[in-house]
């Protein structure tokens, strides 16, 4: 059996709405470990756009999203906290008021006084289309994100849907491949019109090619890929040659195990107050686009205000006799020494 790992705040989830909890608990004295099934740190930014723009963090007028992360990481350097990746909680027992007890799939055992749920949608993975042996190409020539846009250069691309991802990745990807067609089933997209009228105008400068249309097989060798099989809407078929598919068809979000730990769910997210960001079960919070609650939106900016507040009250339960005084960085020498700045 494991050794026992006490601490006092357990999160769930090493998404960028966990990291800067870590940041918030950090200034409160608060110590944290962090579990995440992903191999690597960073969430939704990592795993599904690490090199889009973002452009709606307060203070930071551009960003991509890996480099969120990394500016997060060197945020939370001060405060050492310890993660524990390619695992996943499994299991969180009540064992005091409040103490849990909190077990991982690879049998890892914590004993912490908080836990915090920054499960974002729980286990992502991309929906794979229904076309005949994909699975043989997948990760050598069918990729459902991109982690590296210089991965793409010089190579005939075909990219497949009409939401947001399709048409974003389009866009970012049409000046490094050596051609690029789009397929969608019709003419009509689900994505955000400005990118759609890009999209239109590649389209019309003759950069990149728009086809209507479905792949039904794919032509290749040993996970290479050489042509994409497709359907066009009057049933007549084509070939389109490709080095690279990306589909984009949307993720199944596989909530996992939250559902199991006793916490009250809201379909398949978590109801949390607006005062903590507190679950049913005191000491247990939510933050990020795991909880709910009304006028909610799934932004970083929003789960970064849970994960300030999160931290005020489980201070309360980690420190139950000592008063919090509230306190600005810049103004405060206690902070700055703990963020080794002064
Ligand atoms: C293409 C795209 C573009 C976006 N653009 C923007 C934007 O411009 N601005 C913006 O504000 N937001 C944007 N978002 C949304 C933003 O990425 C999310 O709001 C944000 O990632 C939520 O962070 P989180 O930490 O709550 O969850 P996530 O990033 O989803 O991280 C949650 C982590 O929890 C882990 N996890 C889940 N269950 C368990 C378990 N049982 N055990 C261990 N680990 C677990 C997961 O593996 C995951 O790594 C975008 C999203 C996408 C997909």
């Amino acid at each position: 059996m494991s050794e026992t790992i006490k601490t006092d705040v357990l999160i769930v989830g090493a998404g960028p709405i966990g990291l800067f909890a870590v940041f918030e608990l950090g200034l409160l004295d608060i110590r944290a470990h962090l579990v995440d099934i992903l191999d690597k740190i960073g969430g939704q930014c990592a795993e599904l756009y690490p090199e889009k723009p973002i452009y709606d963090i307060p203070g930071i007028p551009s960003t991509s999203a890996q480099g969120l992360v990394d500016a997060l990481m060197v945020q939370i350097k001060p405060f050492n906290p310890q993660f524990h990746l390619g695992d996943m909680v499994e299991t969180i027992e009540k064992i005091g008021e409040p103490l849990f007890r909190v077990k991982t799939e690879l049998g890892k055992i914590f004993e912490t006084k908080v836990v915090v749920v920054a499960a974002g949608g729980g286990s992502f993975q991309p929906k794979r289309p229904p076309i005949p042996g994909i699975e043989a190409y997948e990760a050598h020539s069918v990729f459902y994100s991109v982690r590296k846009i210089e991965a793409f250069r010089g190579k005939k691309l075909l990219i497949v849907g009409g939401g947001d991802s399709a048409l974003d990745w389009t866009l970012n990807l049409a000046p490094v491949a050596s051609h690029l067609t789009l397929l969608h089933r019709r003419q009509e997209f689900r994505a955000a019109p400005d990118s759609v009228n890009k999209m239109m105008k590649l389209v019309g400068e003759g950069k990149i090619d728009f086809v209507m249309g479905q792949v039904t097989g794919l032509e290749g060798e040993g996970g290479k890929l050489k042509a994409a099989n497709v359907k066009r809407n009057d049933g007549s078929m084509f070939h389109i040659a490709c080095d690279a598919m990306l589909p984009f068809f949307g993720l199944t979000m596989k909530l996992g195990p939250v559902a199991n730990w006793g916490l009250k769910m809201d379909g398949e997210l978590i109801p949390v107050d607006t005062a903590a960001f507190e679950t049913n079960v005191p000491g247990i919070f939510a933050i990020g686009d795991i909880n709910t609650y009304p006028g909610k939106l799934k932004l970083i900016l929003s789960g970064f205000h849970e994960g300030a507040l999160m931290a005020q009250k489980a201070h309360r339960y980690i420190y139950p006799d000592k008063r919090l005084v509230f306190q600005y960085t810049t103004s405060s020498t206690s902070l700055q020494k703990k963020l080794g700045v002064a």
